[in-house]
């Protein structure tokens, strides 16, 4: 990925291990004075995130901004926003979208979609090219806004609809778990990950059943790194 000297870099922030290493790396790519952190208070269930994604950047030490979309809690029906829809327990980390091919009920249709375009608004103002976001088209999930063709036409569509040349960066998209794992250590973004939150219950020390926390702990365990997360839990505790 050559991410270029000019302009500088808007990371999406969710709080998260993916969107963590995603900073370090554009922390890397562009420098502190380069790098701004935006997320987005979207009604999410678990405003743990929202504090997460807060001490990340002040860790990272790096601008950091909030914005409020309240539009996905009205619209409802999926696991994130809506507490009337049970959030996913393991076995299914490991499969594929069922076979009717219907997409998991985590699934918030046109978040990224929505998220990227809000970044690159906000990018606009100070003439940031670069947009960073951590989704992974290997990820269990088969969100179709985390896939490469998805990316590339709306990084066209933020140029044409701007007439900015807007590069959007998913430095995540071809990694596995385990190598998402080993390129945090490699930027030195382990200490951090330790106040990311991962849970789909919300649960901080993790609740380590659902699928979001066995895909987190299988990624750990094939790197062979200790997850900071829990160890920090472990001496809270
Ligand atoms: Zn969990």
């Amino acid at each position: 990925v050559s991410a270029g000297a000019s302009g500088g870099a808007v990371v999406l922030l969710s709080g998260g291990q993916d969107s963590t290493t995603c900073l370090y790396w554009a922390l890397r790519e562009f420098g502190r004075e380069r790098t701004a952190a935006l997320s987005f208070d979207y009604g999410q269930r678990h405003r743990v995130e929202l504090e997460a994604a807060r001490r990340v950047a002040e860790l990272a030490g790096v601008e950091h901004a909030v914005l409020c979309i309240d539009t996905f809690a009205q619209l409802g029906g999926n696991a994130l926003t809506d507490s009337a829809v049970a959030v996913p327990i393991g076995p299914s980390v490991a499969e594929p979208p069922g076979a009717g091919g219907e997409l998991p009920i985590t699934f918030v249709p046109g978040r990224n979609l929505i998220f990227l375009t809000f970044a690159a608004a906000w990018a606009y103002g100070r003439r940031w090219p670069h947009l960073v976001v951590g989704v992974a088209q290997t990820d269990y999930s088969g969100y179709p806004d985390c896939r490469e063709g998805t990316l590339r036409a709306l990084e066209q569509s933020l140029r044409l609809g701007m007439e900015l040349d807007f590069q959007v960066h998913a430095p995540l998209m071809q990694l596995s778990k385990r190598q998402t794992v080993e390129l945090a250590r490699e930027l030195g973004a382990l200490s951090a990950l330790a106040y990311t939150h991962t849970c789909y219950n919300g649960a901080r020390p993790p609740c380590g059943r659902c699928a979001a926390c066995e895909l987190r702990a299988r990624g750990f365990r094939e790197a062979g790194v200790p997850d900071p997360l829990l160890a920090a839990a472990c001496k809270a505790s």
